[in-house]
């Protein structure tokens, strides 16, 4: 079927039927972006056969789902996956081609769906390419924000932020579901009431409410017809505001309900790794939370009468404790709703939810005021406090005379709501995303948990979607690897073991090399018309995209940058192979550290480029909005991959694999996944330095790092902290830095000087870089590890982490669809 419709012909003249009916225009009249929506509404016309084939598999073999419940979706642009996924990006692309339309200008069109700030909303992503992928059923549940991710702009080297109204034009690929429409109330209070059975019943009373609307998006398996969904939800007021309401008070409840609808799902909070305890926020996580699971049961009870068998055909994922709202939502509902027992309830519910830990990070640990949470939420705030009151009573009974656990442990604590305790208590499973990750959660985080929960912990390493970041993010590479090893690698990554062969192939490397250079210059040509600089695709492409975050180490970075610069300036005659360092990052609009970070970047690229005396020997290039659309390219490009976060403090890491996977060699401390890169390829493909997690972690408990000792015995290091506040990056401005270099040195009120160790791993991190320049100079030495590390990637595809789930934590069933004769 799939066949019949991409035929080239018949796609040509779906699209030019399109153009007409959509615009009343011919295809040499139309705009592109209106083309865009025409060849959308192709591809999504073929899309819906498989999604309701889809569906109807899903009705007859009643397999376990999974609801996978994230507050962000970092799904980056949609027709080109949809198109590799179908199998069908070469013909369509030739289609277009024979009438003059270049497809890559036509998925330029498509705003990216910002839906997430970076990897934990990537990786729900990733994970929802590899379910429909491995046939599973799940549905993605989050929010349809109104403004995704904002767009950064870049003004005189500080960042601007731009709101990002994604659905302006309207977007081609979702699906309106208005027949599910779910009454979410907020405040009000609770009245209990002896029932005829005579047990007590609870009722939300007084309450505000906003009807939840359902937006699927699909998402296309490839090449095996499964389209699951993405479940994204829209806030509507429960009556149309009427200006005919004569009622004073109706009146102002109209537009109490109006403003509620319109606020709660209008932005996504810009934060990475931090929360801020905002009232709204918390509306958002209930809002979602709660239609999703009055949707997961209304299917649910459709086929099955006893929820008692409800953790056998259902299971919620909690992507971080952002939904773990949904441990007392559960609860509520089945308790009030459904009058069951308090033990019976708790049995099903704990048998439901499971719950992965992103992050260490005490910034990031969600923490609501009790206050808070009992005003918006009065019925789950009693369920919450039973919940705790439970748990506090095993705790004592386990440990006698013990406060210190009950007050590490408790859900309600100090005046507030410890989401992650609670997300523990309930759910059946609690995993890390790499081993280093749940190690340090086992032995220091969590310890008092894992002791007495050992069994619920567990790790799943995080992976990323090879359709994405190779097929289609860089098609040379994806073309010369199934060259060489077969088209299996699109499915099943770890095929690519096979390139291991071709590592010291002269042929080989010279056509990696080629393609490499191919797509440096792709990337060149974009610096040129956005920047405006001139970088060399032959220089060594050093590449740091990512949040922009302490942690991350940006400045470390752009230190060594000045570092560097300042060798070369002192001897210009120094072996010095040229570089190009590239950044991308976005800072959380209030993050005052990491803006100012951002603005370091830029003067310095404005002073090291603008600089005739070395030559070009550096480039630096900051890349204003990063975003998943020019991170296919930037991957696709990169020579060395930058993850040099401080040990132990980033969980994961996924684009650390990505970069991997595109045959760059990775700069990096023992953090996160590139322990497990490392691992993989082998010691002499990939550069370690720094410190380990537990050199940091004792520092940290020992309190006896003093960045002073580092700054005043090394010259070097002195001297470019020292030109922070010099005026040498700042046309003389001694401030504009200052708290940079406070951060460093002479930290504020409740700070502590170079919480990051920048200054500890700097020595370390400048020998490394080096090594990497000298490494690069050896061509078929680079090259080998160059493919070495493609070769090596097949453990970090999320199609591996997906089934690891499966099999440890959901147990789901595979589906078939088959849409032959439909
Ligand atoms: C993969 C990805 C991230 C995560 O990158 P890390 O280096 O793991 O922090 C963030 N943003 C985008 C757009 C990504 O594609």
């Amino acid at each position: 079927m799939r066949d019949k419709v991409f035929s080239k012909k018949e796609f040509i003249a779906s699209v030019t039927e399109n153009v007409k009916t959509m615009y009343r225009k011919t295809l040499k009249e139309a705009t592109q972006q209106e083309i865009y929506q025409a060849v959308s509404l192709a591809v999504k016309d073929v899309v819906m056969d498989e999604w309701m084939a889809t569906q109807q598999v899903i009705e007859k073999d009643d397999p376990k789902i999974l609801y996978y419940m994230s507050m962000e979706f970092l799904m980056g642009r949609a027709l080109g996956n949809n198109l590799i996924n179908l199998g069908a990006y070469g013909e369509v692309k030739e289609a277009l081609e024979e009438i003059g339309l270049d497809l890559s200008v036509i998925e330029d069109q498509e705003p990216d769906p910002a839906l997430g700030n970076g990897g934990l909303g990537r990786l729900a992503a990733c994970f929802m390419d590899s379910l429909a992928t491995l046939g599973y059923a799940a549905y993605g549940c989050g929010i349809r924000y109104r403004y995704g991710m904002f767009k950064q702009q870049i003004i005189d080297g500080f960042q601007v932020e731009v709101p990002d109204n994604w659905l302006k034009d309207g977007y081609p690929f979702e699906l309106r579901r208005p027949e599910y429409c779910y009454e979410i109330k907020f405040g009000g209070h609770v009245e209990e009431t002896a029932g005829e059975d005579g047990n007590l019943h609870f009722e939300q009373v007084g309450y505000q409410s906003v009807l939840a609307i359902p937006y699927d998006m699909p998402i296309v398996g490839y090449g095996n017809h499964v389209v699951d969904s993405l479940m994204i939800w829209d806030a509507q007021p429960k009556e149309e505001f009427s200006l005919d309401s004569f009622d004073r008070g109706d009146y102002d409840q109209a537009v109490e309900q109006e403003n509620l609808a319109r606020n709660l799902v209008e932005v996504l909070y810009p934060n990475d790794n931090h929360v801020k305890g905002k009232e709204l926020r918390l509306k958002q996580q209930y809002f979602f939370v709660s239609a999703s699971i009055q949707r997961a049961l209304e299917r649910f009870k459709k086929h099955h009468n006893d929820l008692h068998d409800l953790p056998k055909k259902v299971t919620f994922q909690m992507n971080d404790t952002h939904p773990t709202v949904a441990v007392a939502e559960l609860m509520r509902i089945l308790l009030d709703e459904e009058g069951m027992s308090w033990d019976e309830a708790w049995e099903i519910t704990t048998h439901c939810v499971a719950y992965t830990n992103h992050t260490i990070m005490a910034e990031a640990l969600e923490k609501w005021p009790i206050d808070i949470f009992q005003r918006l939420l009065p019925r789950v705030y009693q369920i919450v406090d039973e919940i705790n009151r439970r748990f506090v009573e095993e705790i004592r009974a386990k440990y006698p005379d013990n406060e210190e656990k009950v007050r590490k442990m408790a859900i309600l604590y100090d005046g507030q709501v410890k989401m992650a305790n609670l997300a523990i208590v309930a759910g059946y499973s609690v995993n890390g995303v790499a081993r280093l990750h749940t190690e340090i959660l086992e032995k220091q985080e969590l310890r008092d948990f894992y002791e007495l929960f050992p069994e619920k912990f567990n790790n799943k390493t995080n992976g990323i979607t090879q359709r994405r970041f190779l097929a289609h993010g860089n098609p040379l590479l994806a073309d010369w690897v199934t060259k060489h090893v077969g088209k299996d690698w699109i499915t099943s990554l770890a095929k690519v073991e096979d390139l291991t062969k071709y590592a010291t192939d002269p042929k080989a490397q010279q056509e990696f090399l080629e393609i490499k250079k191919q797509n440096k210059i792709r990337l060149a040509k974009y610096i040129k018309e956005h920047n405006g600089i001139e970088v060399d695709p032959n220089s060594i492409f050093d590449v740091q995209v990512k949040r922009l975050h302490e942690y991350k180490r940006q400045l470390m970075n752009i230190l060594h940058v000045m570092y560097l610069y300042n060798q070369i300036k002192a001897n210009p005659g120094m072996d010095f192979y040229p570089r190009t360092f590239i950044f991308g990052a976005k800072a959380a609009a209030g993050y005052r550290t990491a803006k100012k970070t951002i603005k370091l970047i830029n003067t310095v690229a404005d002073v090291i480029n603008n600089d005739p005396s070395i030559n070009g020997k550096i480039k630096v290039v900051f890349i204003e909005d990063y975003r998943v659309s020019i991170a296919e390219w930037i991957f696709a490009a990169a020579d060395v991959s930058e993850q040099i976060s401080t040990a132990s403090k980033e969980a994961s890491g996924t684009g650390n694999m990505k970069f991997m996977l595109n045959g760059a060699i990775t700069l990096g401390t023992m953090d996160g996944a590139n322990v497990e890169m490392y691992e993989e390829v082998g010691a002499d493909n990939i550069f370690i330095f720094g410190m380990s997690a537990d050199e940091v972690i004792a520092h940290e408990q020992h309190h006896d790092y003093n960045p002073y000792d580092i700054y005043n015995n090394d010259e070097d290091i002195k001297k470019v902290v020292n030109q922070l506040v010099d005026g040498t990056y700042s046309h003389n401005d001694r401030e504009l830095f200052r708290e940079l270099y406070n951060s460093l040195l002479n930290p504020q009120q409740g700070q502590v000087a170079d919480r990051y160790f920048i200054l500890a791993d700097f020595r370390a991190y400048a020998n490394a870089q080096k090594k990497i320049g000298v490494y690069y100079t050896n061509k078929s030495a680079w090259v080998k590890s160059a493919i070495l590390n493609i070769a090596h990637s097949g453990k970090f595809s999320s199609d591996r982490t997906i089934q690891e789930y499966v099999d440890d934590i959901w147990k789901l069933d595979k589906i078939e669809v088959n849409t032959e004769g439909c």
